[in-house]
């Protein structure tokens, strides 16, 4: 059994995880906290504020925090996380350089598992996405992204995990072109990134690879939000116990 405490908990994700551990045996809730007041348990879990946040690490000694939050929130939960040896799982996303730099020193102290997309579907897409970029390498590469509108940053952090996958693969590819305007030829070195913002749209990524005289498009979709709550709620079973470190979804899906 692994006990979590869940930050950020009425957030559309704190919500997710909430729920997908009430359906779990493997998965006990030990604290959950948000930023305002919640009057009413959510999933049958009372929902502390965040100023209690490294009391309740104390008095509850959670094996591992679930984190979806805002990038300034989850670097002080990480700060927290590390001083008393808890180990770390977030989703938060739109991290700075800084912020990761931060991020990562919290690893030397405590476990972290940082991932921008806990589908299994969406680390499919991005072993797809490598696959097909190195077959293709003269393709012209654009990735679009839609997610609902209240999201806040952009593009979300698995079009930029994206990004980095392709450019692992094609070190000619050095420009990230941002929406086009104008006179806006395509340049051979460039990728271009879209991101749109609709509705209630949980997360959609296209990878389109263009050629003469045929195009490749890879997609995921995801249908509701209850996968990334089921692979952060894996991965933080995985985590509990492990060493300080820095770790990838990628191992939990391999030790599956
Ligand atoms: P949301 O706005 O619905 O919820 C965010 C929660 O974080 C709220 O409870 C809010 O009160 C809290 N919060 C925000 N800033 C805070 C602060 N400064 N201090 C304390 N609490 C704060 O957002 P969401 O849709 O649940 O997404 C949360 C994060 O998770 C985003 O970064 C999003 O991109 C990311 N996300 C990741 C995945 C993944 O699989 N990794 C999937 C979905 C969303």
């Amino acid at each position: 059994m692994t006990e979590i405490a869940v930050t950020g908990a009425a957030g559309r994700m704190g919500r997710e995880v909430l729920a997908a551990a009430a359906d779990r045996d493997d998965i006990a809730v030990a604290f959950a906290v948000n930023r305002s007041p919640v009057a009413e348990p959510i999933s049958g879990v009372d929902v502390d504020s965040t100023d209690d946040f490294a009391d309740l690490l104390a008095d509850h000694e959670p094996d591992v925090v679930v984190d979806f939050t805002g990038p300034e929130s989850a670097l002080r939960y990480a700060d927290a996380c590390a001083d008393h040896g808890v180990a770390l799982v977030t989703g938060t996303t739109g991290f700075d350089d800084d912020g990761l730099e931060a991020l990562h020193a919290a690893s030397e102290s405590t476990a972290v598992l940082k991932a921008s997309n806990f589908s299994r579907g969406v680390a499919a897409l991005r072993l797809a996405v490598r696959e097909a970029t190195a077959a293709l390498p003269d393709a012209d590469i654009e990735l679009t992204e839609t997610h609902h509108n209240a999201k806040r940053d952009a593009p979300s952090g698995t079009a930029k995990t994206l990004l980095d996958d392709i450019e692992g693969v094609r070190n000619d590819l050095n420009e990230r072109v941002h929406g086009r305007e104008g006179d806006a030829p395509r340049s051979a070195d460039e990728i271009g990134v879209h991101a749109r913002r609709a509705g209630d749209i949980a997360g959609e990524h296209e990878v389109l690879l263009g050629g003469s005289n045929e195009t490749l498009s890879l997609t995921h979709r995801a249908g509701d939000r209850s996968i990334f709550a089921e692979g952060a709620l894996d991965a933080a079973a995985w985590l509990a116990g492990r060493e300080p470190g820095w770790y990838d979804f990628f191992e939990v899906i391999d030790d599956a």
